[in-house]
């Protein structure tokens, strides 16, 4: 008689996630859409980052973070962690060893890799950042393909449980020295980089004041119109130009970016300065639907006029 094996089941099934498209992709009309970059963990396991700590912000007042120059993926210590596209690892060490503004605070990082990608975007370079491993199983020089297996997530670093840490930087335009590496201050938000899920889209935009100023910290929340259920939350960032700062994307020019949108419609809703501004968009499958949020504009005017439009709000 054969035994019955016993399978164990590490994720409950709510985890799953549906597949990742294939990047690259970029299906905007006009060409703003740069998802070239996979998810650096699998579909299985958790790529959605830190709600209470999403790009660009100061996270939870009590821990007195840094403003966050990526994404957190809290997994359990062990979980793979996969290259987000072709290209040469450049660092592959713990953070401490390296000097000058590529880590800043070096001994935050615990184990990093970074991969300089075979692809350039705006004729700037590419490079993806892979923090707190407990685990690297790469070397500098060595060669990876999208997929290949860097390291195992862990908690080496300044960490208060185990994650990636994910960071997408840019290099300077034109600037295609070896020895060339992107700082601490030249980061962007992986979200609009890493491919979406099947089924799903991103809403990025602006949220401003009455004089067209971007406001900082602004609570942002996504909202399906058909479920009614909450599908994503962030807070707006600012940009001073300075090494511990983060950017706008080059082409979109945001200050805030959810991912993981089922399609459909949503309300997103900032809170400015405790008055509320809404409109309501349709999110289209792998593209970014761009929304503008601002007090000088009534929410009773943003509403319909967004509501035509379909790939890029
Ligand atoms: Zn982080």
């Amino acid at each position: 008689m054969i035994p019955v094996t016993k399978i164990n089941v590490t994720r409950p099934p709510q985890q799953w996630a549906p597949p990742q498209l294939i990047p690259p992709l970029s299906r905007d009309l006009l060409g703003r859409d740069h998802y070239w970059l996979r998810r650096p963990i699998d579909s299985n396991a958790n790529n959605r980052g830190l709600i209470t700590y999403p790009y660009g912000s100061r996270g939870p007042e009590s821990l007195n973070s840094r403003i966050h120059a990526g994404i957190d993926l809290s997994n359990p210590i062990g979980e793979t962690v996969r290259a987000a596209g072709d290209g040469t690892v450049v660092w592959a060490a713990d953070g401490l060893r390296v000097e000058g503004g590529f880590f800043e605070e070096s001994a935050s990082y615990g184990n990093v890799v970074v991969i300089e990608h075979d692809f350039g975007y705006d004729n700037r370079r590419i490079f993806t950042l892979y923090a707190h491993l407990a685990l690297v199983n790469v070397v500098p020089g060595q060669r990876v393909l999208r997929d290949d297996p860097i390291g195992l997530v862990g908690n080496t670093g300044r960490v208060t449980g185990p994650h990636v840490h994910f960071e997408v930087r840019l290099g300077e335009p034109g600037n295609y020295d070896p020895e060339y590496r992107p700082r601490y201050g030249d980061t962007y938000n992986p979200v609009l980089w890493m491919v979406p899920y099947v089924g799903t889209g991103v809403i990025a935009g602006r949220v401003t004041d009455q004089f067209g100023d971007l406001v900082d910290n602004a609570e942002v929340t996504v909202r399906s119109r058909a479920t009614g259920q909450v599908s994503g939350v962030t807070t707006t960032y600012i940009f001073e130009n300075s090494l511990i700062d983060v950017n706008p994307d080059p082409r979109w020019q945001e200050n805030f970016v959810v991912g993981d949108v089922p399609v459909g419609r949503h309300e997103v809703v900032a809170v400015i300065g405790g008055e509320r501004v809404s409109t309501i968009v349709n999110v289209v499958e792998g593209t970014t639907t761009f929304v503008e949020l601002s007090l000088a504009r009534p929410p009773t005017e943003a509403a319909p006029e967004s509501e035509e439009t379909d790939t890029t709000g």
